[in-house]
């Protein structure tokens, strides 16, 4: 397994971790399999979405805070009850095919690592699984 850290900014942050994902897969020799990309927190999520318009990224922290807000009706005593519920709905693990030993992404796509609690150092783990 690889693990690299990000450095957020912000208390919501979509940081496109798209290269850092690549280079992992690059280290290894699998050219056929899935890379499993692993946030291990309860407050940052991990999910895919386009990488040409930063309107998108915009666009998504602000429905998720209108969905969400930070202020609520929350009993989590820590104050961060809307991080946790927001991590959740982006999940913690995303899976993305690997061929000719590069990720198989569409033209638009990039893998984001999520920040609802931020600004923190966040790990991710990158597990390259060969195809059988
Ligand atoms: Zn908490």
């Amino acid at each position: 397994m690889q693990t690299f850290t990000v450095k957020t900014t912000g208390r919501t942050d979509l940081h496109d971790i798209t290269r850092e994902v690549a280079r992992a897969v690059e280290g290894t020799t699998v050219s056929e399999g899935a890379c499993l990309v692993y946030v291990p927190h309860t407050t940052a999520g991990v999910t895919i979405n386009e990488n040409a318009d930063p309107a998108v990224r915009v666009d998504i922290e602000s429905a998720l805070e209108r969905l969400v807000p930070w202020s609520g009706p929350y009993r989590h005593s820590e104050g961060n009850a809307a991080a946790h519920v927001k991590a959740s709905m982006m999940g913690f693990s995303a899976m993305v095919p690997i061929s000719g030993g590069r990720l198989v992404l569409g033209t638009w796509q990039g893998i984001y690592l999520c920040e609802f609690d931020g600004p923190r150092t966040r790990k991710v783990h990158v597990r390259v699984l060969p195809s059988v």
